[in-house]
């Protein structure tokens, strides 16, 4: 592992999911317990801040995000997205769901489309490694996989910025086996949830805020080391790929951290 990065100045937090149960000043004081509080920034949605709202925008710009945004949109998960030109009705359905922050949880983009979208409106002296950028978003997000060839539901995405999806905390991970078996063998899905209440996260889930700052600090690491990851199930930095291991790893009543990100993290906070 790398030494410890001295320039990490600024951690800039937006606040785009806008979904029940997630306070972003929460997010921002666990982040500034470890890192300092004067490092953290909440800024507004990160397109509007950006762009500094919609009634001072850069007509120019908000018209290239928005097709941008549109071009990141998955319409076939079983098909790379396409760099084709939006039709009229698809620009106006991304502007308005950007302008309006609608929370959408039924469209799906390309998680790395998005970033490199996003990444354009950075201002460049935001773009060194003294400053990160988390983006939170209810937009559903996935990336392709080539094995399968098509897109899965991812919570985050890291880098510049690094993105985290509340609704990917519910559709990113895969729920309890039961629960496909029993759709698959025609049970109700609402039974079906009921019986594994507890074992899987759904939308406006109490403790969502607390399961993000767990994917907050996989962010940091990601930024300072380039891996973001654990291998230890009751780290905060594991890799969960089904619900009942983010539950663990984020909400288990161990300790945070492994040992030695415990360890690592501590160093860190020290700085
Ligand atoms: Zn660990």
């Amino acid at each position: 592992m790398r030494s410890i990065p001295q320039n990490l100045r600024v951690i800039c937090l937006y606040d785009g999911a806008g979904v029940e149960n997630f306070d972003i000043h929460q997010i921002g004081e666990y982040l500034g317990q470890w890192f300092g509080a004067d490092r953290v920034r909440i800024r507004p949605e990160f397109v509007r801040h950006h762009l500094r709202g919609q009634e001072q925008a850069d007509q120019r710009k908000l018209k290239t995000v928005t097709e941008d945004l549109g071009k990141a949109h998955i319409k076939d998960p079983a098909k790379l997205v396409s760099k084709d030109k939006l039709d009229p009705e698809q620009f106006a359905q991304e502007r308005k769901w950007l302008l309006e922050a609608v929370v959408n949880r039924e469209a799906f983009y390309d998680g790395i489309a998005l970033q490199q979208t996003y990444f354009e409106l950075l201002a460049d002296e935001e773009t060194s490694l003294e400053f990160m950028h988390i983006v939170f978003t209810n937009r559903l997000i996935g990336t392709w996989d080539q094995s399968d060839r098509r897109y899965h539901a991812r919570v985050s995405v890291y880098g510049w910025p690094s993105i985290i999806s509340t609704t990917g905390i519910v559709e990113g991970p895969a729920k309890p086996r039961e629960y496909y078996f029993g759709l698959m063998a025609g049970l109700d899905e609402e039974k079906v949830r009921e019986e594994l209440k507890g074992r899987f996260i759904d939308h406006g889930h109490p403790r969502l805020t607390e399961i993000l700052k767990g994917y907050s600090m996989q962010a940091v690491f990601y930024h300072l080391f380039a891996e973001p990851f654990c291998e230890e199930p009751d780290c905060r930095l594991f890799n969960a790929h089904w619900q009942e291991q983010m539950i663990r790893a984020q909400l288990g009543t161990g300790a945070e951290f492994c040992r030695r990100h415990q360890k690592l993290v501590k160093k860190l906070a020290d700085k």
